[in-house]
């Protein structure tokens, strides 16, 4: 089997609603996501998603396209898609780093190894330990009476925890988490992520200022270079820290290990490059006693089914708390039937070969900005 061509699409997708986020990142409204359809010489076709975002990967969707259909794209020409280890060495000598860009084609050619061979993806990464996830929710900025309120409904919905979003003003996202654990009681699993927005200091002030609150974990409170910060911060508060922005290669990962500089590696297919090497990182994890929360972009059903499947194979998966696969269920629209694999909070695989999710030709089309292929 040979590759023939890759089509590729970039989407924008609405939020339903407006999603205020650390003052790093300010208030997203739109999703940006690259699709691409692989094409092979025997009919077999293979789709893959990633989801760049400038401030958080690095990329954009133009960047990643122009990556695709100038460097990646051309040198898949002819390869076989099923050796997916061919494929990463090949992308890897051709391009550093663009993680981003990686990943859509990584996926798209798992979803044809198990198409070709008749089985669900996760049977090619080790087999499963679980058919299915719990979900969780995640709220942005808001005031505390607003945050405590939105909280309190992902509660009320079924959801298995809910992450908000900080990283502003410390102490008025302190009164936001204090409210917010007042709505929902001491046992449903809180998370606070700072998405880069604070210094040391203030990460500090803000951890013993919830001390009581029982967050299950801190996210990224400082800047993703900043090892040293999250090790101290991790010395110097009682909740457990994760590890989101700073953990994108397995040579991040295990640099945060070197360190102690987190309990948690908070991990996306997008962002880690694909399924291979985020399957990579979780397996260190698990050698390094570190537990994995599943986590996401703003992502339509190709990653997030994507993102299941490996969810489902690993053994370190943090077991207190849902994860990260209600991405769709927040968008105008989905360009797959993902969002019908989650029912009261849980979201289950599909025993269908590759990936398992089917098109949406209708959104797919609705939400298209762009397209174009390698060849034309
Ligand atoms: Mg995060």
């Amino acid at each position: 089997m040979k590759i023939v061509d890759v089509n590729i699409r970039e989407l924008k997708v609405p939020l339903k609603h407006a999603y205020a986020l650390s003052k790093a990142y300010g208030v997203q409204t739109t999703t940006c996501n690259i699709v691409v359809e692989i094409v092979t010489d025997n009919g077999v076709s293979g789709w893959g998603e990633c989801d760049p975002w400038a401030e958080f990967t690095g990329d954009t969707g133009e960047t990643v396209i122009s990556l695709l259909k100038g460097i990646i794209g051309p040198r898949l020409i002819g390869m076989d898609p099923t050796d997916i280890m061919a494929i990463h060495a090949l992308m890897d000598s051709s391009l550093r780093g663009n993680h981003t860009a990686k990943a859509c084609i990584d996926v798209a050619c798992y979803d044809i190894l198990g198409k070709t061979y008749g089985a669900p993806v996760y049977k090619f990464i080790g087999g499963k330990l679980r058919d299915s996830v719990k979900c969780f929710w995640a709220v942005g900025g808001g005031t505390a009476d607003e945050t405590a309120k939105a909280v309190a409904d992902v509660k009320a919905r079924g959801f298995y925890g809910c992450m908000i979003k900080v990283g502003n003003n410390y102490r008025i996202d302190a009164e936001r988490t204090l409210a917010a654990r007042e709505a929902v009681g001491d046992a449903f699993p809180l998370i606070a992520d700072a998405n880069q927005g604070w210094d040391v200091r203030t990460a500090i002030l803000y951890g013993r200022a919830v001390e009581k609150v029982n967050l299950l974990f801190l996210e990224q409170p400082v800047k993703y270079t900043d090892i040293n910060g999250l090790a101290k911060i991790r010395q110097s508060v009682s909740m457990p820290i994760s590890a989101d922005e700073s953990v994108t290669t397995i040579q991040d990962a295990e640099q945060l290990v070197r360190f102690a500089a987190c309990d948690y590696f908070s991990v996306k297919v997008s962002k880690n490059g694909g399924i291979a090497p985020m399957k990579r990182i979780c397996d260190f994890a698990a050698d390094a006693g570190v537990d994995v929360f599943f986590n996401s972009m703003h992502e339509e059903g190709i990653t997030q089914s994507a993102s299941l499947h490996v969810a489902c194979t690993v053994s370190n998966l943090l077991a207190e708390t849902g994860h990260s696969f209600f991405s769709t269920m927040r968008l105008d629209g989905d360009i797959t039937d993902f969002k019908y694999w989650t029912e009261d909070g849980v979201t289950k695989l599909r025993n269908r070969p590759g990936l398992g999710f089917e098109i949406n030709w209708d959104n797919l089309e609705k939400y298209t900005v762009r397209s174009c292929s390698v060849l034309r």
